[in-house]
Parts: C-alpha cells; sequence; structure tokens
C-alpha cells in the first residue's frame, strides 16, 4: 500500500519510549520526517537516534498546555510546517473516588486533555489552511470501559474524545482528518510498572498476548496515510479483542 507519508512533516508528543516511540518509528520507516519530545534530553535524543532518517529530538513536558503548545511550535520550526500531530503524553497516578484527592484532577486534565486541546490549537489552523492534515490521539480503551483504580484517566480520556470527536467534524471539510486510537494493553514499560508482571497484564485479552507497540505504530501510520482520508471521528480500539460490546 502506498502510504504517501514520504516526505510528510510529523510531530509526535512523548516518544521516548513506548506507543508514542513506536508511532514515530512507524511513521519514519514510511518517510515522514519526524520530531520527537519528551522531558529528558538523553533520553530523547537516544531514542531519535534509534528512529534514524533525522528524527528530531526536542525537550518538551506535555503536562502543562504551555509545554504542549512549545513542543507543537519547535516541532513545525524544526521540520518546516506539519502534516501529521500525534498527541501523547504519559498517563496520570493510579486512584479510586475514595482515594483521589480533588486537586489531582486538575493536573490530570491538563496531562491527558487540555494538553490535546492545546496541541491541536497550535497544529490544526495550518493543516487546514493547507488543507492536508491528520491528527491521531492515544488514548485508552478506558474511554469505553473505565479501567478500576485509574479514574482519573478515565475521565481525563473521555473529556479528550469529546474534543477530538467535535474537532474532526468542523475541520473535516479541510482536508484535516481526526482520529483516536484506544490502547488496550501492550507491552510499554507503563505496563509493566502497573501490572508488574506480564502473566496478570495477559489476562482478559482473547488474543492471549499484550499488544507490541510496534503493531499500534502500524495502525498509527496508516491513518496518517492519504489511504486512509476518508476516515475521521472514529475511536479505535487496538486491544487484541478485550472490550467485550458491541459498540
Ligand atoms: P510509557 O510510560 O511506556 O511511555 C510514555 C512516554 O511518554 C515516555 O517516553 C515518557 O518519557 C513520555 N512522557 C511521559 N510524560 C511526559 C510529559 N509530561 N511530557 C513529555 N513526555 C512525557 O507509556 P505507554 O504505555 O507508551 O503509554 C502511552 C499513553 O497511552 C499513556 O498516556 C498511557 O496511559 C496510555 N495507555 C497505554 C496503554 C498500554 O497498554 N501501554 C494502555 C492504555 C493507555
Amino acid at each position: 500500500m502506498e502510504t504517501g507519508l514520504a516526505g510528510r512533516r510529523a510531530a509526535v508528543a512523548a516518544a521516548s519510549q513506548g506507543l508514542g516511540f513506536a508511532s514515530a518509528r512507524a511513521l519514519a520507516a514510511e518517510g515522514a520526517h519526524v520530531a520527537i519530545c519528551g522531558r529528558s534530553n538523553d533520553r530523547i535524543e537516544e531514542a531519535a537516534a534509534r528512529i534514524g532518517d533525522g528524527a528530531v529530538p526536542l525537550v518538551a513536558d506535555v503536562s502543562t498546555p504551555d509545554g504542549a503548545r512549545r513542543f507543537v511550535v519547535e516541532a513545525r520550526d524544526a521540520l518546516g510546517g506539519l502534516d501529521v500531530l500525534v498527541t501523547n503524553a504519559g498517563g496520570p497516578p493510579p486512584g479510586t473516588f475514595a482515594t483521589a484527592p480533588f486537586d489531582a484532577y486538575g493536573p490530570a486534565l491538563a496531562l491527558n486533555l487540555l494538553s490535546v486541546v492545546a496541541m491541536c490549537q497550535e497544529a490544526v489552523p495550518g493543516m487546514q489552511a493547507q488543507t492536508f492534515g491528520r491528527v491521531v490521539a492515544i488514548t485508552s480503551i478506558s474511554v469505553r470501559q473505565p479501567i478500576p483504580n485509574l479514574i482519573l484517566s478515565n475521565t481525563a480520556r473521555a473529556g479528550a474524545t469529546g474534543f477530538l470527536k467535535t474537532l474532526a467534524r468542523e475541520v473535516a471539510g479541510d482536508g484535516v482528518t481526526v482520529n483516536s486510537l484506544q490502547p488496550g494493553t501492550h507491552a510499554t514499560e507503563r505496563i509493566f510498572e502497573i501490572y508488574g508482571d506480564t502473566a496478570a497484564a495477559t489476562e482478559g485479552i482473547p488474543a492471549g498476548e499484550l499488544g507490541r507497540p510496534e503493531d499500534f505504530g502500524a495502525v498509527v501510520a496508516f491513518l496518517c496515510s492519504d489511504s486512509a482520508r476518508f476516515i475521521t471521528g472514529a475511536a479505535i480500539p487496538i486491544d487484541g479483542g478485550a472490550y467485550a460490546a458491541l459498540l
């Protein structure tokens, strides 16, 4: 399949490891010029070196809207424009209704909702002007089925999904698609931190294994391709069949 990604300019947030890194690597493998960010200079430089193909490492913290916006500005400056934006960040700390204090909600919303809004506000108008753009947001299967003990993440990502769907319909006529991908359980550092071992994390996945970050990255690349031009406003689970409901 011809993706049309060769020469496209892509900003991928929070990409020193895990799903962000895999997304950036998949886009670069299709010939896109990528700029990636993380909070540590050493780690993001090492990630860019692993991607190769002139990947641009940027130090940025997307846990605040200002930091998120700055990343997009710096990526666009470094790449000479922007055709693709992959929004991503870490996840907020665990907690339940009983254990998560009110003050924890603000930072969680900044990390997983407001940073998405800020990155889109910075990137999308230019995409509309050039009548081409692809936004892919990495959210979570928790949007469909809230995950126990992750009340902060569950709350923020539902809001982000509402924002993205609204945005998608507003800019569809300008050649810009906006979709979100909902990871179930993939073999990344975050999952090892939460579950400790892969056996516990694999429970309840009909496919019988954790998702591979590189498979996730391949879907990101497809959604950013020319072939995916008619897919917008979608929120797509990538979970090995773990989500059991019809819709
Ligand atoms: P990860 O912890 O393995 O990697 C996260 C990356 O983001 C790292 O490179 C980290 O340095 C970077 N990062 C974290 N906070 C940042 C910040 N404030 N600014 C810049 N960079 C930052 O996580 P992952 O498994 O790749 O998950 C990516 C996202 O998807 C997270 O929001 C996570 O909660 C969500 N998610 C992941 C899974 C999964 O199965 N891995 C499932 C559901 C949701």
